[in-house]
């Protein structure tokens, strides 16, 4: 026997039993999108490279270390599996002349590569849910944002999220900043790590979100960002703050919050949980007006979030969530060619009548058969066999009885079946015999 190929290290199997509680989450996240009026947009997973160099940064985690880059074989084409979905969603937007007459609420979901080192809640193959609006300016999509993500943690049942708010003033306002903090770092050359110092000058700012705790007390007492913010800047900052306010939403100014990215200005925010160890951020988002140009479009601002699904679902699990496996209506038992025969035709017109139902595959005496439709969660089993056939008939046996007896069992005409399933199982009258 040859030897089995396993998966790429970081990039996950999402097994049945996990995968009912992915599912489970989009069903809820997807009519979380709908009630605030965000439509899908589906972008393809690999971009030419200089997309995300553009519109990420080349200074930046992932730019620089963290990305699946490849030369297309047949013509030479620099391509990514894309780290992110905004700079793919904002090019399929200015692509596609979305922004023509009206702005736009999309949002997105998939997979995410990046080449990290793989640990709980981190991992090279990862899912997020995006949300983009673009061509609003004021504060007030920036606090939609927010308060749309408190009602999906609330949908959800999530403890122990907190809000993080900041904001990172104009990119003239970050210049003269940049400028000060350029010139207090180089005093302090000598305290620097590589990082730091290799990003000096090209990104001194991620220099403040360092985690090396040799650098703390130097980022302490760096120039804050803060101080060189405008009138403007704090004004839109006020406006958002005043809505979360309004919104009875709970939230941390924390200067030190500047965002892996180099798209963002003024808003940025992230929601943190304590639960889940070192990977704590869940969402993380924020405006970004000068992308639109940045990626060649009519100039337009813009703002957004994203979340990571993976570290989502640690946490729900954490407050309690459990996959819930989703049982069918009816299993179909039966015996005999005959038999199997009608069995397809019942199974096909049970399914047009809108119910589940599994349709034993394979041998089998009755008994065992029985068994797998007791395990599938079925709340009936539905039996054909010889005489069955000769009656145009199939019988509904209940498998769920509240006091654990053997359930009812009666012999029902074919051509009354679904109308009796439905009355029996889920209690529906319907006089046209519709469900
Ligand atoms: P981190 O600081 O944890 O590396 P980030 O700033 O790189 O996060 P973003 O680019 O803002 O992350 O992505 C938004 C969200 O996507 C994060 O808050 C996180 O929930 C999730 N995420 C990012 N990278 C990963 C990963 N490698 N594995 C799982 N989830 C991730
Ligand atoms: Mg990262």
């Amino acid at each position: 026997m040859s030897q089995l190929i396993k998966a790429v290290r970081g990039m996950n199997d999402i097994l049945p039993d996990q995968a009912d509680l992915w599912e489970a989450f989009e069903d809820i996240a997807r009519a979380w999108l709908r009630a605030y009026g965000y439509r899908p947009i589906r972008m393809p997973l690999v971009e030419a490279t200089p997309l995300f160099s553009r519109a990420i940064g080349a200074v930046t985690d992932i730019v620089e270390k963290e990305m699946y880059s490849f030369e297309d074989a047949l013509n030479g084409e620099n391509l990514t599996l894309r780290p992110e979905g905004t700079a793919s969603c904002v090019r399929a937007v200015l692509e596609h002349n979305l922004l023509y007459n009206a702005p736009q609420r999309l949002y997105y979901s998939g997979p995410m590569f990046r080449h990290e080192r793989p640990q709980k809640g981190r991992y090279r193959q990862f899912h997020q849910i995006g949300v983009e609006a673009l061509g609003f300016a004021g504060p007030d999509i920036d606090a939609e944002h927010i308060i749309m993500c408190q009602r999906l943690w609330d949908d959800l049942g999530l403890d122990d999220v907190r809000l993080e708010l900041n904001s990172l003033g104009s990119p003239e306002e970050r210049g003269r900043h940049r400028g000060a903090l350029i010139a207090y770092l180089e005093g302090h050359a000598d305290q620097l790590d590589d990082d730091a110092r290799r990003r000096l000058h090209s990104n001194p700012l991620r220099i403040l979100d360092s985690k090396n705790p040799a650098l703390q007390s130097l980022i302490d007492t760096a120039p804050r960002l803060e101080d060189y913010i405008g009138a403007e800047s704090r004004a839109h900052l006020d406006g958002v703050q005043g809505l979360l306010k309004d919104a009875g939403i709970p939230f941390k100014l924390n200067h030190r919050l500047v965002r892996g990215l180099d798209y963002y200005n003024l808003t940025v925010f992230e929601w943190i949980t304590d639960r889940l160890g070192a990977q704590g951020t869940i969402c993380a988002g924020g405006r970004y007006d000068g992308l639109v140009a940045q990626l060649g479009g009519k100039a337009a601002p813009a703002c957004g979030f994203a979340m990571g699904i993976e570290r989502l679902l640690l946490l729900w699990q954490e407050c309690g969530e459990q996959a819930e496996r989703p049982a069918p209506d009816l299993y179909l038992v039966h015996q005999g060619e005959a038999a199997q025969r009608l069995a397809f035709k019942v199974a096909e017109r049970l399914r047009g009548d809108g119910f589940a139902l599994i349709l034993h595959c394979g041998d089998g005496s009755f008994k065992s058969q029985m068994k797998k439709a007791d395990a599938s969660g079925a709340q009936a089993a539905l039996i054909i066999g010889d005489e069955e056939v000769q009656a145009n008939a199939v019988t509904l046996k209940l498998l769920r009885t509240a006091d654990g007896q053997p359930g009812e069992q009666r012999r029902v005409d074919v051509e009354s079946l679904g109308e009796e399933i439905a009355r029996t199982l889920y209690d529906l009258e319907d006089d046209d015999g519709s469900l």
